[in-house]
């Protein structure tokens, strides 16, 4: 059967810091979770609470619907990637794999069979006989996962997997990941990581994480389009967050009346609106201002706009004829592409 991972209520605290605070979430039996935010902010920790790494303060664990707080790791048929790939230098690739099953005292029949099969999931059959050192990073990081998948685990938990691969292979490995996921729609994955891309990307949720307390969980769509507040906001894909008032007469940014489909949390509120959905030119809610920084980013430029002491970043496709440092321009937003966030909510 397969299962799911709930955290009820976990603290998690070294020599009396909190890094773990009163964590409450669900991952769904075959779904991928990832948990994302700044480091330090405690995802790692999170991780290692369900793996049995660490103890929690208070709060329990529970795998399949099963309260496994007080099992040790070995018990918990948990698999585990983490960033540093840590095999074992001295064993043969197909030995690596077949570890953790041999420690189970599986039958050698079918070790032979389960090394072959993740061997070949993960595209490492044909480097079976290769010791680590004379694999890449990113086959290195292949063995791992195989090793990983071998112990044919429930719940897959995987700590900053990409972060030591460089980009090219990082995106490579990014969609191999996606393909073993589909491949694999029963297992559980809790997948930690400081990437917006990789959170967007392979997640079915995102769980956004910030000082040890758990911000905002949603999908990936859900998140991007109606973030909960400023840090989800700016963490995942960049914002404009800019202070505005809401009265009778509307919401107003400095002097300016601005339209914005949705309901206003309060008297004060941040109107947040995404840098790629800010025009250059005449449009609803226009807003003039003087270009304080343009850069060039291939398909796009970005220009950093000065309306009234408020910085606005516009991502436009790439312009012919820029506008420079100092010149006047006009923004503008379709209402619908902002929304209105509770001020200063980060800041608690
Ligand atoms: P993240 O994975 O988000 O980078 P971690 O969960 O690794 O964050 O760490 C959260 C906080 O807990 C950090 O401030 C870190 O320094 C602290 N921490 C992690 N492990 C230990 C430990 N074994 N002893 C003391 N402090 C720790």
């Amino acid at each position: 059967m397969s299962g799911g991972i709930r955290f009820d209520s976990v603290t998690v605290a070294y020599d009396g810091n909190v890094v773990l605070d009163s964590l409450d979430l669900t991952v769904e039996p075959g779904e991928v979770m990832a948990l994302l935010g700044p480091s330090g902010s405690g995802k790692t920790t999170a991780l290692r609470a369900v793996a049995g790494f660490v103890r929690p303060a208070s709060g329990r664990v529970f795998l399949g619907g099963r309260d496994v707080t007080d099992l040790p790791p070995y018990r918990r048929g948990i698999g585990m990637v983490v960033q540093q790939y840590a095999l074992f230098p001295h064993m043969r690739v197909e030995e690596n794999v077949a570890f953790g099953l041999k420690a189970q005292k599986v039958a050698r029949g079918e070790i032979r069979e389960r090394v072959a099969l993740a061997l070949e999931m993960t595209g490492m059959a044909a480097y079976a006989r290769r010791r680590p050192r004379e694999l890449s990073g990113g086959q290195q990081q292949r063995v791992a996962i195989a090793r990983a998948l071998a112990i044919r685990p429930d719940v897959l938990l995987l700590d900053e997997p990409l972060s030591a691969l460089d980009a090219r292979l990082r995106s490579d490995m990014l969609a191999e990941l996606a393909r073993l996921h589909r491949e694999l729609p029963d297992v559980t994955i809790l997948y930690v990581t400081h990437d917006q891309v990789e959170a967007l990307t392979l997640g079915d949720r995102i769980a956004v994480m910030d000082r040890a307390r758990l911000r905002a969980c949603g999908t990936p769509r859900e998140l991007y389009r109606a973030p909960a507040d400023e840090f989800t906001a700016s963490f995942l894909g960049g914002a404009n967050l800019l202070p505005v008032t809401v009265g009778e007469e509307g919401v107003f940014l400095g002097g300016r009346r601005i339209k914005v489909s949705g309901e206003a949390p309060g008297a004060a509120a941040t109107l947040c609106v995404r840098p790629h959905l800010v025009g250059l030119g005449d449009g609803p809610n226009q807003l003039a201002g003087t270009v304080s920084e343009i850069q060039w980013r291939g398909s796009t430029h970005r220009l950093c706009v000065d309306v009234d002491g408020n910085r606005v970043m516009a991502d436009v496709r790439e312009l012919k004829d820029p506008p420079a440092h100092g010149d006047s321009v006009t923004l503008h937003f379709a209402p619908e592409d902002a929304v209105l966030l509770a001020a200063g909510v980060t800041d608690d």
